[in-house]
């Protein structure tokens, strides 16, 4: 294991549920990697996940206990908190990890549990 995860460098702009899959910080259109579908940002969708509010179950944890009673957004892949109440938190959609150990702990927990939701295109 010495790649990062793919997804952690695709732009991730986001529109009607497709997610830009050109690099991060890229000039021009964003584009969804094998479809014609291009999109501005003005006409992206906005930076808050949809589906923050909808019930949800905490995720797996791994050996280590990431993602620590968080659940897999299955729209945006971010882990986010639940609500006492088993509901995401309000979150953007996930743009990457933040730091390096996010990033490893996600592409452990990927590799031990295979991708919900949304299937990524190999690059
Ligand atoms: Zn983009
Ligand atoms: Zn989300």
């Amino acid at each position: 294991m010495t790649d990062a995860p793919a997804s952690t460098r695709w732009c991730l702009s986001r529109h009607g549920g497709a997610v830009c899959t050109r690099p991060i910080g890229h000039a021009g259109l964003h584009n969804r990697v094998g479809t014609s579908l291009m999109w501005s940002d003005r006409t992206a969708d906005p930076a808050q996940c949809p589906v923050s509010g909808d019930p949800a179950s905490p995720a797996p944890e791994l050996a280590g206990g990431f993602p620590h009673g968080r659940a897999l957004c299955p729209t945006c892949l971010a882990f986010v908190r639940l609500t006492d109440d088993g509901r995401l938190w309000n979150h953007d959609s996930f743009r990457g990890a933040r730091t390096d150990a996010e990033q490893l702990e996600r592409a452990d927990w990927f590799n031990a549990h295979g991708w919900a939701g949304e299937t990524l295109p190999d690059r």
